[in-house]
């Protein structure tokens, strides 16, 4: 059976956005090294990240979804969380500067970056004037 790679990530969660939308078109998939990147994310670089792998003839297909997956991804909403590109933000109780709105989300750090970077300035996100700041 021939495989082919039609797009890699980074981090275990972030095929999160693919799987179901795959599952829905009926296109079979695997997730090559998923299970190692979850295991230690570390890793994930040398090894070139998770492969979103599907059969050569449902090659066009699944472009097309992953295109019209990106395309839409500007709030996927998953209960208090929304995904922007890929990342996850998660809801906060602050205010926006600009609009005043309290549908504010802020970047969900992963286990590893508050690992390392716990401090870090995280970026927030508007959802009603679609403004980001940190
Ligand atoms: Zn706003």
């Amino acid at each position: 059976m021939d495989l082919v790679t039609i797009k890699t990530f980074f981090y275990d969660h972030e095929t999160v956005l693919y799987e179901p939308t795959f599952k829905a078109e009926g296109i079979d998939y695997i997730l090559k090294d998923q299970k190692t990147v979850a295991i230690d994310p570390l890793v994930s670089n040398a090894i070139g990240g998770i492969k979103l792998q599907v059969r050569i003839e449902d090659e066009e297909r699944a472009r097309a979804l992953v295109a019209e997956i990106e395309a839409n991804n500007s709030g996927t909403q998953l209960g208090d969380v929304i995904v922007l590109n890929g990342q996850k933000y998660e809801k906060t109780l602050e205010e926006c500067p600009t609009c005043e709105s309290e549908d504010i989300y802020v970047y969900k750090q992963s286990f590893f970056e508050n690992l390392f970077f716990p401090f870090a300035k995280r970026e927030h996100y508007c959802k009603n004037c679609k403004l980001k700041w940190s």
